[in-house]
Order: C-alpha cells, then sequence, then structure tokens
C-alpha cells in the first residue's frame, strides 16, 4: 500500500514513512498528484473534499482526512483497516525523503556522528536515499510514546 498525501498532511505523511508505508509528500499541484497517484498506484490522503472527490472521480483511490490532530489522522487510518505495526527502526522509512533505512555497523558511523552519540550507543541506521544517520535516542524514544498513544487511541 503506497500514499501520496498533500500538503496540508506533512506530519501523517513523516509517521506513515515511519510505520514503514511508502508515502510521497510535497508536491503542491493538484493536478500533479492525482497524475502521481494514477502512475505509481498511490492513494491519495488530503484534507481537501473537492480533491478526494475528483479523484473518486477518476477512480483513484483517495481518503478525506477528517481530524487536524495526528492521533484523530491515524486513528482514521487504523478504523479503516490500515495496519500500523509497532514502530521498528528495521521496517521504517525515512521521515525526510521515504528512503528505505538499513542498519549499519557502528564503525560504518565513526565521524559522522557526535562523539557522545557515537560512545553511547551500539545501533545505527542510515537512509539509503539521503544519508541521514538514526539511532534509538530520545527522539526515537519519544516516537515510541507517541507509537503507543496511537494504540491506547485505538478505537
Ligand atoms: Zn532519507
Amino acid at each position: 500500500m503506497k500514499f501520496i498525501a498533500d500538503m496540508m498532511l506533512g506530519r501523517l505523511a513523516r509517521w506513515l514513512r515511519l510505520y514503514g508505508y511508502d508515502t510521497k509528500y510535497g508536491i503542491k499541484d493538484d493536478d500533479e498528484i492525482i497524475e502521481t497517484a494514477k502512475k505509481e498506484g498511490r492513494i491519495i490522503l488530503s484534507r481537501d473534499l473537492e480533491l478526494v472527490e475528483r479523484a473518486k472521480k477518476l477512480g483513484i483511490k483517495a481518503i478525506f482526512i477528517e481530524s487536524n490532530s495526528i492521533e484523530g489522522q491515524i486513528a482514521q487510518l487504523m478504523r479503516l483497516g490500515i495496519e500500523f505495526n509497532e514502530l521498528f527502526p528495521e521496517g521504517a522509512r525515512c521521515p525526510k525523503c521515504n528512503g528505505i533505512i538499513v542498519r549499519v555497523s557502528k564503525e560504518e558511523v565513526k565521524g559522522k556522528v557526535p562523539e557522545k552519540v557515537y560512545e553511547s550507543y551500539d545501533e545505527f541506521y542510515v537512509c539509503t536515499n539521503c544519508g541521514q544517520i538514526y539511532w534509538p535516542g530520545r527522539q526515537w524514544e519519544e516516537m515510541v510514546k507517541m507509537d503507543k498513544k496511537f494504540r491506547t487511541n485505538k478505537p
């Protein structure tokens, strides 16, 4: 299942990537969003009802996202039966660029992360597209907390 999110849904797009979903984001033009969805078989996610209706008329799958909050948005997608497996770095995509994240050895990130980080962690991941390095630090802990919150909100 692949998605394309409109410009209103940057946060949702980043979360979908973290959950491993191939999610395109950053296209402003409605026609281009529809074209891309059609060409690449993506489901459109949008806060714009007009865009959603237009896409549906063309036979393209589109979901009108009802809530403004990330909690509400994830809850809606869960209600629709979209699976959210527990956050796990190996299955995640890069929240920045949608690239695939792979685990790398500690030696590979030497000199590329702050020394304190290098000393404190043994687990490192890198985005194969943009090169961003990730490790299970405070930011990751915050995301895991959010993930738990999404699950308890589950209707
Ligand atoms: Zn990336």
